[in-house]
């Protein structure tokens, strides 16, 4: 896979300047992906209507970013959810006793940092993919940070997503909270 062509355009949702470009060349062939640094909406352009790539998405997204899709020129546009292993997580959540317009709750990113797992309780914390081994790091659900809608770029900046610039894995969180269970999907091809 080839990354090539990273620009800034105007966001199809939140009308911003900060819409980060980038085309990737897969064995299928070119992919465009966009990901709003202002509102933090993502979509790619396999996200055609009744496409493969969109039926997956809705398969393993939570309700909530489900509720929130935007169409634009044929794309089914999400807000984006990440997880960085080493890092920590954001993703977008309801806001307890608020309520939009459409009587639905409103929302607003929240940002969970990992941190560190003591060497003594390790034990505690089995990595199901490699027997045998602990995690090192956990994420510290109790300390939440919150973001504005329109603030995704501070969420990202509190994550470090910046310190590293590659491209992140695309993680939608099938289910927010302790039992720390996600369906992945990645966007970036084969
Ligand atoms: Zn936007």
């Amino acid at each position: 896979m080839e990354q090539s062509g990273d620009k800034l355009v105007n966001c199809s949702c939140c009308k911003g300047n900060a819409c980060y470009e980038s085309e990737f060349t897969t064995e299928e062939g070119k992919i465009k992906t966009w990901l709003c640094m202002t509102c933090g909406f993502t979509t790619n352009s396999t996200m055609t209507e009744d496409s493969e790539a969109l039926n997956k998405t809705l398969e393993l997204t939570a309700d909530l970013i489900k509720d929130l899709r935007q169409n634009y020129d044929g794309l089914a546009w999400f807000p984006t959810a990440i997880t960085m292993p080493d890092k920590g997580m954001i993703f977008p959540e309801p806001v307890k006793g608020t309520s939009t317009l459409e009587g639905k709750q409103d929302w607003q990113w929240t940002v969970v940092k990992a941190i560190d797992i003591p060497e003594e309780e390790q034990e505690k914390y089995p990595d199901p993919r490699n027997p045998g081994t602990f995690y090192e790091k956990r994420m510290d659900m109790k300390n939440l940070k919150r973001f504005n809608k329109l603030s995704f770029m501070d969420a990202a900046e509190e994550l470090g997503m910046f310190e590293k610039p590659t491209t992140p894995v695309y993680n939608i969180p099938k289910k927010i909270g302790k039992s720390g269970e996600f369906g992945t999907s990645s966007i970036s091809g084969k």
